[in-house]
This record gives C-alpha cells, structure tokens and sequence, in this order.
C-alpha cells in the first residue's frame, strides 16, 4: 500500500492525499482547491499530478472549499463514483461549490476581456455552474458513526471533528494479503469548547494518521473572550469614533460565530443600540444551513436555545443579499458593524467595503480569521500601510485588528488533546498536512516528545509506502 501528497503538503490549501491499494485502487480524500498561493495558485489547480479517472473512492472530510474546492474539476475530468461525505457537509458543499464555480467563471470573463483587448487567446475556468451541478448527485450521505463497507476489502466511518458544521475525520480500515491496516485522516481539527460546535470526537487507535498542523505552534485566546472582545471593538468604533466597524468574516462558521457572539450580548443586555449588516449572499444562505442543523450543536447552544430560540438573530440585524442594498451602505455615514466575506478579504464584497472605509481613520478593520500569506487580510494583519484592492491603491488609515481567539483550527494544545486518545508507540508513520513547513517543523518536535516515532511532513507530490 502507499498513499501520495497532493495539496495542503507544506501549505495549507488544496488539501488532496490518496491511498493506493496494492490491487490498484485508489482512494482520494479531499479534493481541494489551491489559494492565495499568489502566481503559482493557478498552475496548482490546474494540474492535479494524478488521474482522475484512476480514483476508485472519493471521501471529502468537510465543506471548506481548500478541501471540497475542486471537486467539479474532478468530475469534469473523469471521476464517475459516490462522493462520500457528512449530510451537513453535502448541505454545504452544495453553496460553496456553486459560489465558488460563479466565481471562476467571474473572474476569467475579467481575465479574457483584457487578453482579448491585447489580442491573446482567451483561457477557460477551472470549472463552471454546469460542471458543479454535476457534482452533486454523487453525493453519498453518511452520518457520523456509521460504519460504511465501500467493498469487501475497505470501510470507513467519520467522527466529528468540531471545525465547521459537518466536519470529519475519516477513519479507514483497509483488508490487504490477509492483514487489516486502519488509516485516520484528520481532515480540519477545531476547537475543544467551540461556541456552537461540539467538540472533537475521540477515534480508534490507527496505524497510520494523516493529521493538520495549521495552527501547530502557537495558542490561541480562550474561546470565552469573543463577546468582550467584540464589545470592545463596537464600542471604540462605532460608539467613541463614530465609525464602521468592517469584519470580513467566512461565510461558514465564523460568521455564524460572530453572530451568535452579538445575540449573546443581547442576552446579556449589552448590545449597542446600532444597524448589523451581514453582506453576503453566500454567508445569507450559509446561516440558514446552520439553523437547519441544531442537532449538530453542542449542549450549551441547546440549553440557551430553551430561553432564546433563535441563538443567531437579534434587535438591528439585517440580512442583505440584494447587490444594491450592498452598494448602499457605503452611502449611509451612521456608524454600523458589516460582517462580509470572503474572511481573507480576498474575494466578494468585503473588498468593496475595506476599499470605502480604508482611508478613514475612524473606521477599524476587524479580521476574524487565518489569512494565507498573500492575502489581503494577511497584508493588513502584517501592518502594510499601503494595499492594492482591484487595481487601485489604498493609504491604510482606518485601524486594523484581529481576534484571534476566533479561529476554528485546533492550536497545538487541542490538536494533542486529538491524537491522545492513541498509542503514540502503534502509530507507524504520523503525516503532518495542511500547514506551513516552519510550523509543521516545529509541531512534529513536539510530537516527538510525546512518542510518535516516524514523522513525515509531504512535499506535493510525493508518495509514501506503508507496510
Ligand atoms: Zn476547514
């Protein structure tokens, strides 16, 4: 057996790893997009350094679109099977790769309209609507805990992972020459007393793990922070500065979290008295999958539920999804807090709202989340004082600051709480995926130090043999 890299391998994007069984069949877990990975993102995609029509399974861990991104290309390309993944996760799935399919179209119509001006061949996107549509009727529901037999040599079952709705770790067990290897991909580990999420499940002692690192050396602020902190920066913005306080926020989980973080100053009686703008279609729809799905939730959420039963709505809070209605809060001088993505602020209307409220030094900037290296959000959280946005260049004079407290990856405390529940000395090899190598250098020392032996950080491309 082996099983190869191809994404998330020394980055944290594109997520894509596959196990090869002697007899020829290959089993794909993720299907991820490359981002914010600056010139080199496009080449990425574009070559998945494998054959699609070769994939005998398909098992995506959870919806981000680093991990489920590419799965129109896939299909495009040949892949005829079931798409197994979580019922959340297919809800999911089913928005973002829609969103993310309009976006490629979007963004090589752009493209192709200055290569044609310059008299070039026009290029195709990655993938399109239609590409994506074709998805979805693969999809394979398999709810956390059920065992599921692909075939008479492999099987696998998903535990929760509590790192957005629907998230799994994929636990395979795999019958080769008369022994039986057992595999746990990690797919996205969160956090360990989520606001919303239950926390990582425990999962079954396994001989070779495939495990995320993206926060791998460093620790977060307690989760129990969010609502201060948020408070804080509502009150200085809006209240002291009169100003716009922007947050570009994910569309899944972090925007639910902000708002959950807002009823919850409701509750307490302490909400300013202001217009809550959630700009984003995407985020709009995302919020009604995770209504949907109050059985995922962890006992806190359901036991406020009792006394509050809509844990994401409150006094002053408005949906927007129509693109004027958007245009027209630049217009509106009241101070207000607008929650828009893309969370890297590097897609969607967020851009439109950082480019109107940048140079304004009573407005803050508030980033919610990781940002990859080049993005937007990542040169604002580094200090830049001057950003590109579109093609036009911005002074950076509103006040830019982060809570980080809000991450839904594991830090390095929770992603050990995650394996303890396995024998360091049966793990064989540990494969350390999904973060930057500098991290992953320094989270596989400190997994040394709890026992495990044979500690491998994948560059693209390359493949393992296990025993
Ligand atoms: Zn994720």
């Amino acid at each position: 057996m082996k099983i190869s890299f191809h994404g998330a391998a020394r980055t944290v994007t594109g997520s894509k790893h596959i196990i090869h069984l002697n007899n020829g069949k290959k089993i794909l877990l993720d299907c991820g997009l490359f981002q914010g990975l600056g010139a080199e993102t496009l080449e990425h995609n574009q070559q998945f350094g494998f054959d699609p029509t070769e994939i005998t399974y398909m098992i995506l861990s959870h919806a981000h679109i680093d991990h489920s991104g590419l799965l129109p290309k896939l299909v495009k390309e040949g892949y005829q099977g079931k798409i197994f993944c979580t019922p959340a996760t297919a809800d999911l799935t089913t928005i973002l790769l829609k969103d993310s399919a309009f976006i490629q179209e979007a963004d090589i119509a752009y493209v192709n309209k200055r290569k044609m001006a310059k008299g070039l061949p026009p290029i195709s996107p990655l993938y399109t609507i239609a590409d994506a549509n074709n998805v979805f009727p693969l999809f394979e529901k398999v709810p956390y805990g059920k065992h599921y037999k692909l075939d008479d040599d492999i099987s696998f079952h998903y535990t929760d992972t509590g790192h957005i709705l629907g998230s799994a770790a994929v636990h395979i067990t795999i019958k080769e020459n008369g022994k039986v290897t057992t595999i746990t991909f990690s797919g996205d580990v969160g956090r360990y007393r989520d606001v919303i999420l239950c926390s990582p499940e425990e999962f079954p002692q396994s001989d070779y793990i495939i495990l995320e690192s993206t926060y791998g050396n460093s620790l977060h602020e307690g989760i129990a922070n969010t609502d201060d902190e948020l408070y804080n920066h509502i009150l200085e913005t809006c209240i002291e500065n009169k100003g716009k306080l922007i947050i570009p926020a994910f569309s899944v989980g972090r925007t639910q979290e902000i708002l959950f973080a807002l009823n919850k100053l409701e509750v307490d009686g302490r909400l300013p008295d202001l217009n809550y703008y959630v700009d984003s279609p995407l985020s709009v729809k995302t919020t009604e999958i995770i209504k949907r799905h109050a059985e995922l939730y962890n006992k806190r959420v359901v036991r406020l539920m009792k006394e509050d039963k809509y844990p994401f709505e409150f006094k002053g809070l408005h949906m927007i999804t129509d693109v004027e209605d958007s245009k027209r809060l630049n217009n509106k001088k009241e101070p207000m807090v607008i929650i828009s993505a893309s969370g890297m602020a590097e897609a969607g209307r967020i851009k439109h709202h950082i480019a109107n409220n940048i140079e304004n030094p009573r407005n803050t900037i508030l980033m919610a989340g990781f940002c990859e290296y080049h993005s937007l959000g990542a040169k604002l959280m580094r200090g830049e004082k001057e950003v590109k946005i579109y093609t036009q260049e911005f002074q950076v004079k509103a006040n830019i600051a982060s809570i980080k407290s809000m991450s839904a990856h594991a830090d390095y405390d929770d992603l050990c709480q995650f394996i303890a529940c396995q024998k360091s000395s049966l793990v064989k090899s540990l494969f350390i995926v999904h973060g930057e190598y500098d991290v992953q250098e320094e989270f596989r020392n400190r997994l040394l130090k709890k026992g495990f032996k044979d500690i491998e950080i994948p560059n693209r491309h390359q493949i393992f043999n296990l025993e």
